[in-house]
């Protein structure tokens, strides 16, 4: 506490009665920080890297519904929609109204508006309310050589929000096939263009990309593995985030999944690619067993700075959906050592995200319009 140096010397009664001020100041000061302040026990748990605030059709949480939903536990998420609209084909469903891509045989598109709804959102919130999100850019075609352009124009429509990119997806069982248009593939050019970017505005990238196509043949090479390392190797200079470490609904953990992942840490053209193990679907694979929970929280363990921890829950209505995925992982947090399950949680969500704003904000101030 820090009182006008020129009252410093006085002394006298005049000095007394400052003193007794200035106690009864530092008193009050000291009671309303304190209840400003979380306690140690009120320090959040977790960090999300991995949320969509709206469903398929565009419909979700009310932003401050969802800042109740945090409250002390989650202290930052980083925030998304979801890019693809799900169409109610009337030829198809009829008067049902399909909000899931597995309810209807209808195409799926791209719907560039969510992020205009997602900027608008975040502009609502206080300046404290909005330090605790990282609003991620999703509303591109990635396989539109303009997806760029689009991210670049989000960025400059609304300076001061965006940090990231994605949750996108290139491949994913039953999405890809839905989606209108030309197929997203890694080894288009369009997606090129994109972690190009990301690296030169220092926007983190959330990938959604399957390693495998569903019901693979035991023992073979995962599909997608060597096109998605040939990507990554092509942009060292891009934060790349594999979402579900590359895990999908029914592509079942490749042989020795681990294995694979294990490669990718350990090769140094890979130092920029992280894992998130978000996802119900990738909670239930790692706890199919506790041989399998050990070979996760072994290889966790081992690399503590490459895994982050998401929930991939869309629009949820109470804490107790929002944090499923993470109370269903309580088994992994107990194998891991201390200091890993922090930065799992935590750590690692904030050295990649206190990183990237202020590289943004500063391509977004020299690239103003
Ligand atoms: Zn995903």
């Amino acid at each position: 506490m820090r009182f006008p140096s020129k009252n410093v010397s006085d002394s006298g009664p005049n000095r007394m009665a400052q003193v007794a001020f200035g106690f009864v100041i530092s008193v009050l000061l000291c009671c309303s920080l304190a209840t400003a302040q979380p306690r140690p026990s009120e320090q959040p748990e977790l960090n999300d890297v991995h949320f969509h605030l709206t469903n398929y059709i565009q419909q979700g949480t009310d932003i401050r519904d969802f800042l109740e939903i945090m409250g002390n536990k989650v202290g930052r998420v980083a925030l998304f929609g979801i890019p693809l609209q799900q169409d109610w084909s009337y030829q198809n469903s009829g008067d049902f109204a399909p909000t899931y891509y597995l309810q209807t045989d209808a195409p799926l598109y791209y719907y560039s508006f969510t992020d205009a709804y997602i900027a608008m959102a975040y502009r609502s919130l206080s300046k404290e309310q909005q330090s605790r999100f990282d609003p991620m850019i999703t509303g591109f075609n990635p396989a539109d050589m303009y997806a760029v352009d689009h991210i670049r124009r989000v960025l400059q429509t609304f300076p001061g929000v965006f940090s990231g990119i994605g949750e996108f997806t290139i491949h994913k069982e039953f999405v890809s096939a839905k989606v209108a248009g030309e197929t997203a593939s890694l080894q288009n050019p369009a997606l090129d263009r994109i972690l190009d970017f990301a690296a030169e505005a220092g926007l983190v990238v959330l990938i959604h990309n399957d390693m495998d196509v569903p019901f693979a043949k035991p023992g073979s090479e995962p599909a997608y593995l060597s096109q998605m390392k040939s990507l990554l190797a092509r942009h060292p200079e891009t934060t790349v985030i594999w979402a579900h470490t590359g895990m999908g609904r029914v592509v079942r953990p490749v042989t020795n999944h681990a294995a694979t992942i294990e490669a990718i840490l350990k090769d140094p053209r890979f130092n920029h690619v992280y894992f998130d193990i978000s996802w119900d679907e990738v909670a239930k694979y790692l706890l199919t067993s506790p041989e399998s929970l050990r070979i996760a929280a072994d290889l966790i363990n081992r690399y503590p700075d490459r895994f982050l921890f998401g929930t991939d829950e869309v629009a949820p209505d109470s804490q107790e959906k929002y944090l499923r995925v993470y109370m269903q992982y309580g088994p992994l947090w107990s194998l891991l050592n201390k200091e890993t399950s922090e930065k799992v949680r935590k750590g690692n969500y904030e050295r990649l995200f206190d990183r990237a704003r202020p590289k943004v904000r500063a391509w977004e101030l020299a690239h103003a319009k």
